[in-house]
């Protein structure tokens, strides 16, 4: 009796120990892909990069609405185009929302449930490890008249990106704009460049035919001015290898 409760509380040991050493190497490798993935962040080149592309709004919020025409199908159809531009050019693509499915906001939801809502969209950019996020809105103001793209950033990490895909969005023919710092809870305080575009006013007809047929077309511009933005980027050991030359 005696000896069979030693072979048994062996046996729980060993057990215990390589259960702890499972649990050790999972913690190693998952904090070695985080650090990987914070590095590749501002590596040179998009190939290869991961994407998050989160259409504004959905579910029981249609965000800006003119005529018969919501801001959350007109986020969305540009989310799908840029995605298929991306994937096109080795290009890994996540989207927070696919029309109704994914991160959408409910019916009646409270101040802090819409705040909760945008919170989950940027985590769960990081969730998936993305090197970049591209929140798509579209604008709207009472005066018809006023138009333009503006891209939004907080940080400085993010005013480059901004900056070249707003060049690209003053070349569409709406009122030209410069790019904006503006601390939107989707976009602030993020581990990867984070923008918000909001491209074009959905109340300017001008630039909502716009975004309705030449999707493709913003799509081929931001996909441009991403691409270009990485190029941009100097990996460390090439700055090194440069001031040694
Ligand atoms: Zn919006």
């Amino acid at each position: 009796m005696k000896l069979r409760l030693i072979v048994l509380s062996r046996r729980i040991i060993i057990l215990a120990v390589i259960f702890m050493l499972i649990a050790g190497l999972m913690q190693v490798s998952d904090s070695y892909a985080q650090f990987r993935w914070k590095k590749e962040i501002f590596l040179p080149g998009l190939q290869g990069k991961t994407v998050i592309i989160d259409p504004g709004h959905g579910g029981a919020d249609p965000g800006a609405v003119s005529g018969r025409y919501q801001e959350s199908d007109l986020n969305m159809e540009l989310a799908l185009a840029l995605k298929s531009q991306l994937e096109d050019n080795g290009v890994k693509v996540k989207l927070t929302r696919n029309g109704s499915e994914g991160i959408v906001p409910k019916e009646n939801m409270t101040y802090s449930e819409q705040w909760a809502n945008l919170r989950k969209r940027k985590e769960f950019a990081a969730e998936q490890r993305g090197h970049l996020l591209l929140s798509i809105h579209t604008n709207s103001h009472q005066d018809p008249h006023v138009s333009g793209a503006i891209v939004f950033y907080s940080d400085e990490i993010s005013a480059d990106l901004a900056a070249e895909i707003q060049a690209r969005m003053n070349t569409l023919g709406l009122k030209k704009r410069l790019a904006e710092k503006k601390n939107f809870t989707v976009i602030k305080d993020n581990p990867m460049p984070a923008v918000l575009i909001e491209t074009g006013f959905i109340t300017n007809e001008h630039d909502r035919e716009m975004l309705i047929k030449s999707k493709g077309t913003v799509a081929q511009l931001i996909y441009e001015a991403l691409d270009r933005y990485y190029r941009e980027q100097t990996a460390p050991q090439t700055e090194t290898a440069a001031k040694g030359g």
